[in-house]
């Protein structure tokens, strides 16, 4: 991969074209040698590491461990003292994964145009940001037949129940933003998800209107949001058919697998982006390995591959 001259004067900026090989480097930080190249118009030098995502990393080796353990349960001061990285080196390291993770994604969904989801899934996890008296909602849509994540997104929601007189009191009114970014949320899975899907959900009030105005051809059946029961040693138990079982396990191995949305932790959100950053990192892992883990899904697609 080399998209071009890196120079944005240059005629040719960003083009695959008129460029000259010039000579290899060797880099040490991952032992590799780097194609470099020069441009024939401006006599710009650059190299096939300019416009990658990595580019300038000084330990490009710890990449995917800290993806794997990031989107495992892992906590940022963890894997600091496992790697013997910075924990400024761990959190630059975050916020490339989470670029990264956003770009391949949208990768995906342009292969998934092809063949859209017929069926979709969605729901709401509550967490928080700094402190229970500033709730967040997580929206969260999945593709259950496919079992796929097609997206995510965090907003801020007034704090409800008991201490929502207190957190007015101490942080004064939140903003409800989680009809405004479902709404976007939606609208940009337009391209992935077919116009007469099939959407099923809880019976949250300000889904129907969503989903009629991004989807008036699709089908909405609604169910009775209904909790697992917790058994035994804390074990998780459907107690009978559970229509909306591919969401609820999905966002219990958000529960699970996200370091900061465990229950009874340490560890809490302190920054709404950096909330966005993690499940995008995880959605990303889930959709690349996690998904495969599942044997329904495997066959599925083996299926598919000999047709
Ligand atoms: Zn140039």
């Amino acid at each position: 991969m080399n998209t071009g001259c890196p120079n944005q004067e240059c005629k040719i900026y960003l083009q695959n074209v008129f460029q000259k090989k010039d000579g290899h480097y060797f880099r040490a930080d991952d032992s590799r040698f780097v194609q470099r190249y020069k441009c024939k118009i401006c006599g710009k030098k650059y190299s096939s590491s300019t416009h990658k995502f990595e580019y300038r990393q000084k330990k490009r080796r710890f990449n995917q461990r800290i993806k794997e353990d990031y989107a495992g349960g892992k906590s940022m001061n963890r894997l600091s003292l496992n790697l013997g990285l910075h924990p400024k080196t761990i959190q630059r390291k975050i916020e490339y994964l989470a670029k990264k993770a956003r770009y391949s994604e949208r990768e995906r969904q342009k292969i998934l145009k092809e063949e859209k989801a017929i069926q979709v899934q969605f729901d709401d996890l509550i967490t928080s940001v700094h402190t229970k008296l500033k709730p967040v909602s997580v929206s969260v849509v999945i593709a259950p037949k496919e079992r796929l994540i097609l997206g995510a997104v965090v907003s801020e929601i007034p704090a409800f129940g008991k201490i929502a007189e207190i957190s007015r009191r101490k942080y004064g009114r939140r903003k409800n933003k989680h009809t405004k970014n479902l709404d976007l949320l939606l609208e940009n899975l337009r391209p992935v998800i077919a116009p007469n899907a099939e959407f099923k959900t809880d019976e949250h009030k300000r889904y129907p209107e969503l989903i009629q105005k991004h989807y008036p051809k699709s089908t909405h059946l609604k169910f009775k949001g209904e909790r697992a029961a917790v058994a035994g040693f804390g074990e998780l138990k459907s107690k009978r058919f559970d229509p909306l079982f591919a969401i609820n396990q999905i966002l219990a191995m958000f529960r699970a697998n996200i370091n900061r949305l465990f229950r009874r932790s340490w560890n809490t959100t302190k920054k709404e982006n950096h909330l966005q950053d993690h499940i995008d990192i995880f959605i990303n892992y889930f959709n690349e390995v996690l998904r495969n883990q599942s044997r329904k899904v495997r066959k599925r697609n083996k299926v598919k591959l000999i047709h």
